[in-house]
C-alpha cells in the first residue's frame, strides 16, 4: 500500500465500504443489465429517452466543468449562482458530495499512476491478468477495496471554506433523492400516469446514473491506459476519442496531466472540447472570468518536447496545437 504523509487519507469504517459496494460497484450494472432486459420487445418511451438525455448531459457537464474543471482545478472563476449550480449539477451525477470528488482527484494528480493513487489502472503491475485487475480497480474497485479515503481537510480546505460548497455537502443525499424523483414526477405528470412515473424512474433515474457512472470512470481506467499520447507526461495518461465523445471533452487526458488547471483538455486540432466550449460562451456571457486557457506556445513546447523523446512515434505528436483559444 501507499505509503502516504500522515493526514493525506482517512479510514473507511466496513459499513461505508459495503454500501459503496452496493451503491458504486454492484447497482450500477445491475440497473444496465435491467435496462437491456426491459428494453428486448418493449419500447423506451419518447418522454424516458429526452428526460436521461437531458440529466445526462447536466450530469456530465457538472462533473467535467463543475466538480473538475471549476472547483477541483480552478481552472476558471465565476458568479456565485454559476459556482453553485454547477456543484448541485455534479452532485445530481451521483458520484458523491463535492469535497469527497475533488479531494480524491487532487490525490490522483499528485500521485498518478504511483503508489499513493487512489485509482491507477497500472496499480498491479504492466501485464495480462494484473492489467486487467488494475483496470477493474480504476473502473469502480478502489470504491470498495480502498481501506482508506483521501482526508478532505488535507486536499480541499478552500472548498471547505467556502460555505456554498458545504451547503451542497450537507444537501447531498436530498440531492441524491432528487436526482431519481424529478425525472419520475416529470415522467408521471407529464404523461399523467403511474406507468410514466415508474418508466422515467428507470430509464432516466437508474440507467441514466449508470450510465453517467461509467462513462466519468472510463477517463480514471481507459484514459490511463489506452489511446494516444502527444506529450509527455510523468503518468500514462493518453488520449481516447469515445472517451472524450462521451465525456464531454474529458478523455483528452494527456494534456490534462501536463496542465491540470487548464480549462481546454482538448488542446490539439480535431480534439473536440465541448466543456471548454460551455467554459467559453460563459465567458462570453459574463458568467465566467479568469478562465486559464492554455497557451499556444507551451502546447507546442510541450509537444517537441515528447517528439524529441518519442522520435519513432511522430503520429500522435505531430498535430499543431488549435488556433483559438
Ligand atoms: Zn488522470
Ligand atoms: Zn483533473
Amino acid at each position: 500500500m501507499a505509503d502516504l504523509a500522515t493526514g493525506e487519507t482517512v479510514h473507511v469504517s466496513e459499513t461505508r465500504r459495503h454500501a459503496y459496494l452496493i451503491v458504486l460497484v454492484v447497482l450500477p450494472p445491475v440497473a444496465l443489465i435491467a435496462g437491456v432486459a426491459v428494453a428486448w420487445g418493449r419500447a423506451v418511451g419518447p418522454l424516458d429517452v429526452l428526460f436521461a438525455f437531458v440529466l445526462y448531459t447536466v450530469n456530465i457537464f457538472g462533473i467535467s466543468v463543475g466538480y473538475h474543471r471549476l472547483l477541483t482545478h480552478r481552472s476558471f472563476r465565476c458568479p456565485r449562482p454559476v459556482r453553485v449550480a454547477f456543484a448541485l449539477a455534479g452532485a445530481l451525477a451521483l458520484q458523491g458530495p463535492p469535497t469527497l470528488w475533488a479531494a480524491e482527484h487532487r490525490r490522483h494528480h499528485k500521485y498518478s499512476d504511483r503508489p499513493g493513487d487512489p485509482h491507477s489502472p497500472w496499480a498491479y503491475g504492466d501485464t495480462g491478468f494484473a492489467l486487467l485487475r488494475g483496470l477493474l480497480h480504476a473502473q469502480v474497485g478502489w470504491f470498495y477495496s480502498s481501506r482508506r479515503r483521501s482526508n478532505r481537510e488535507h486536499w480541499v480546505p478552500d472548498l471547505l471554506a467556502d460555505p456554498d460548497i458545504r451547503r451542497v455537502d450537507a444537501a447531498y443525499p436530498a440531492i441524491a433523492a432528487a436526482s431519481f424523483l424529478l425525472p419520475a414526477a416529470a415522467g408521471g405528470l407529464l404523461s399523467w400516469s403511474w406507468a410514466g412515473f415508474w418508466t422515467a424512474l428507470f430509464w432516466a433515474g437508474l440507467v441514466r446514473y449508470a450510465v453517467v457512472h461509467h462513462v466519468t470512470w472510463s477517463v480514471n481506467s481507459i484514459a490511463h491506459c489506452f489511446g494516444d499520447r502527444a506529450f509527455s507526461a510523468r503518468d500514462r495518461s493518453s488520449n481516447v476519442r469515445w472517451v472524450a465523445l462521451l465525456t464531454f471533452g474529458e478523455g483528452w487526458h494527456n494534456w490534462h496531466h501536463i496542465e491540470p488547471t487548464s480549462a481546454r483538455h482538448g488542446v490539439l486540432k480535431g480534439q473536440t472540447d465541448p466543456s471548454a466550449a460551455l467554459i467559453r460562451l460563459l465567458e462570453r456571457l459574463g458568467c465566467a472570468h479568469d478562465v486559464r486557457w492554455p497557451s499556444p506556445a507551451r502546447v507546442e513546447m510541450q509537444a517537441n518536447r515528447h517528439r524529441a523523446r518519442n522520435p519513432m512515434h511522430q503520429d500522435a505528436g505531430s498535430r499543431s496545437p488549435r488556433e483559438r483559444r
